[in-house]
């Protein structure tokens, strides 16, 4: 869908490149998840691939065909959902999305999508009334509005309760399924093991890793296993996973003490976050 090579960019009032020299793809049909710290870039990586910065260098194909080539007609093939939504306060749900649905060509079924997120009830009401998980899911109806193949999400559950997020990641899950294309941006690793493909770590405007986040695990954990067993007080012991076919120590746990749990020792996104960009993920 998008191969970015070598792409660099510079906010005119910055002195040093926000963006230096990224190169990655997005496959047709994947889950991307550009991850990284505030401020790193990702941000801005979105709003070139969505047109709204163009003075960048590097070249950027979508479908195979250079993005600067490309007119209006992107805008019917994508949808953007923004971290801040933004909607007419003074208008109802349905008024904010029928003003939006004009734009398009082949526009969405608004009531289904509004099933879907559970706002069928409060589409009358006005924007202004709304709390702010109705905007994110309402948000989220904008995004899909023209029936895009090409999805960009920034924080898609922030501010969502679990049910409300829940329903986000089934839909986004459920545009893979029909076909369509995500690059998506959060904080949320469980969000990410749930819903990526693959990702790409980044860190002060370059891309650390990219790889699927159960490759990146094995890579940055270790070919261990940790048994949690009762002896006579609870112990753990670690083993060599390589080796554990032949380990008697092994075994001898095994055959006679009660196990707790057992782990092997892949490590966790949050772990990978911190060791590859250097910062802790609290956002
Ligand atoms: P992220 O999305 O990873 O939090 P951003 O892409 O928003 O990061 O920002 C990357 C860097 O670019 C930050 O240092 C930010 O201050 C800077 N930046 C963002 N927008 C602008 C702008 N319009 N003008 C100048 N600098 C900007």
């Amino acid at each position: 869908m998008f191969q970015v090579n070598n792409l660099t960019f510079k906010y005119p009032k910055n002195k040093d490149n926000t963006i230096k020299g990224i190169s990655f793809s997005i496959k047709d049909g994947e889950i991307f998840g550009l991850l990284g710290p505030s401020g790193v870039g990702k941000s801005t990586t979105q709003r070139i691939l969505i047109k709204l910065l163009d003075k960048y260098s590097g070249e950027i194909l979508y479908k195979g065909k250079d993005l600067k080539s490309y007119g209006k007609q992107y805008y019917q093939e994508i949808g953007v959902g923004f971290e801040m939504p933004v909607h007419f306060s003074k208008l109802t749900a349905l008024e904010n999305l029928n003003f939006f649905k004009k734009l398009y060509r082949s526009p969405a079924d608004i009531d289904k999508l509004l099933t879907l997120v559970g706002l069928d009830e409060d589409r009358n009401k006005k924007i202004s009334e709304y709390s702010k998980g109705m905007k994110v899911r309402l948000n989220f109806v904008r995004a899909l509005l023209n029936n895009p193949q090409m999805l960009f999400l920034d924080e898609p559950t922030n501010g969502l309760d679990p049910k409300n997020a829940r329903i986000i990641k089934n839909m986004i899950l459920e545009f893979k399924n029909n076909g369509g294309t995500i690059l998506l941006t959060t904080h949320l690793m469980n969000d990410v093991d749930e819903l990526c493909d693959r990702v790409a770590f980044m860190a002060q405007g370059q891309i650390k890793e990219i790889d699927t986040p159960k490759n990146l695990k094995l890579k940055h954990g270790q070919r261990k296993v940790a048994v949690e067993y009762k002896d006579e007080v609870i112990k753990t012991d670690s083993f060599d996973l390589d080796s554990l076919s032949t380990n008697e120590a092994f075994f001898n746990i095994i055959k006679t003490k009660k196990i707790i749990t057992i782990h092997s020792g892949e490590t966790n996104l949050d772990d990978i976050f911190i060791k590859v960009t250097g910062v802790e993920n609290n956002a």
